[in-house]
């Protein structure tokens, strides 16, 4: 939420200046709006332009107009105007700022090349009735006595749902019919009817996709799900030495280097767990100290990776994405990138459908799986304890007086390292479990 709001502000900086280097324009910020019956809206600007007509702009730092269930920019662009318009604002033009994704920095930013301004008026003249109802409706109960039980995302799928769900629906317990995989919203509303919200209610005849119905299976047995013949086929088709590898990323709104473009990760670090034939591990490990592309990066893992063994990720697309990027930043080293893309296998998948526990509470993250089955190990004693905060260290780490610098860093190697320990914890825990 830090790392949004600031990048927030940082992107109204650029919004500024293009305002600014325009010279003639009339543009104010951060107006604010407010009515009798209890609306609010800060403007991010507001320009009266030359015909006496206003245009309302909304600054986002994504690269599109989105207009999906979770983020609805159109809708929040015409909260805005109806705010200043019932606070007697008249708004003519409405604009989306978002950035362009197909930027590349280059030196300064570019605020021109790098903003874009999306004329949304029509699309929000389209849904202005809807929305006035709907804020309504909303004053209305907050005038009424408020019964706070339950949302409307008691209806939608888990993918809908926001941090306050677990707030406004405590009558729904971890796991519940939420946890299982691509449930949809129909088979909600049957299990709704049925007043079905925990697992250990959901009756044995209720249709349920294969992988749904593993989970409840192992809920209501208590013991997890578990095919060994996928397992033992997955691990036995492994090539020595064993290379578990995790990549930590930095990406930002703005930019941060020159040849990279809004919100793309290029890999600050990276941790590596060698396993030999004969059970021997070693640990190797890069952190970039310096805002600077991965080169040096790319240097220690052609020294740290031998060209025999397979690669052990838990997500790989996000780690090949890396690697795939990394090909295309440098060239020469594409043919040792792609090669590690094409050894590089999946830990996670083995816990999508052949070891699924309802304990896991429809993830497969590795934080989730490892809580679960190798309890002995986790991630409480860190200073960083998952992927965003290690990023906001990263740039924290940049910025450091140079007596912070060290202590930084090393939390940031603690944890990366024990990414790649906890794969190898559970390569071994499946190693007992087919032995
Ligand atoms: S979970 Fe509840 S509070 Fe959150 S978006 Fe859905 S309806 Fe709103």
């Amino acid at each position: 939420m830090q790392k949004l709001l600031r990048e927030g502000y940082e992107v109204e900086r650029y919004v500024k200046q293009f305002f600014d280097s325009a010279g003639d324009r009339n543009v104010s910020f951060q107006a604010e709006f407010r009515t009798d019956d209890g609306l609010y809206a800060r403007v991010d600007a507001l320009e009266s332009m030359g015909n006496g007509a206003t245009a309302l702009y909304e600054i986002k730092s994504s690269t599109s107009v989105k207009t999906d269930a979770k983020h609805n920019h159109i809708k929040d662009a015409c909260f805005q105007k109806i705010c200043a318009e019932r606070a007697g604002q008249h708004i003519d033009r409405v604009f989306l700022v978002h950035l362009n994704g197909d930027y590349v920095r280059n030196g300064a930013i570019e605020p021109g090349a790098m903003l874009v301004f999306a004329d949304i008026t029509e699309a929000v003249e389209e849904v202005v009735p809807s929305t006035s109802k709907e804020i309504d409706a909303a004053l209305a109960f907050l005038a009424s006595e408020q019964n706070m039980s339950g949302c409307s995302c008691v209806e939608k799928t888990r993918a809908n749902h926001c941090d306050a769900f677990a707030i406004f629906n405590p009558e729904v317990p971890t796991p519940s019919i939420y946890s299982l995989p691509r449930l949809r919203a129909n088979k909600i509303d049957d299990l709704r009817s049925m007043n079905v919200l925990g697992l250990d209610d959901v009756p044995d005849d209720f249709p349920l996709s294969e992988n749904q119905r593993i989970v409840v299976d192992s809920f209501q047995e208590g013991e997890p799900k578990v095919s060994v013949q996928p397992i033992r086929q997955f691990l036995s088709e492994l090539i020595f030495p064993l290379y578990f590898f995790d990549y930590e990323t930095f990406s930002s709104a703005v930019p941060l280097l020159d040849r990279t473009s809004p919100h793309k990760h290029f890999p600050v670090q990276y941790s590596l767990h060698i396993l030999d034939a004969d059970g021997l591990l070693h640990h190797k490990e890069y952190l970039e100290r310096e805002a600077r592309l991965p080169d040096r990066l790319l240097d220690r893992m052609k020294e740290d990776i031998g060209p025999e063994g397979s690669l052990v990720s838990w997500h790989a697309s996000f780690e090949k994405t890396q690697s795939r990027q990394m090909a295309a930043l440098f060239p020469d080293e594409a043919d040792f990138l792609n090669d590690l893309n094409d050894r590089m296998v999946d830990l996670e998948d083995l816990f999508k459908t052949a070891y699924v526990d309802a304990r896991f509470d429809g993830s497969t993250s590795i934080k989730k799986v490892l809580q679960v089955v190798c309890p002995h190990l986790d991630y409480s004693d860190l200073d960083v304890q998952d992927g965003a905060s290690a990023m906001e260290s990263w740039k924290r780490m940049l910025d450091a007086a140079p007596e912070e610098v060290d202590g930084i860093a090393q939390s940031l190697l603690r944890y990366c390292e024990r990414d790649t320990f906890a794969m190898v914890e559970i390569y071994h825990f499946l190693m007992e479990l087919i032995s």
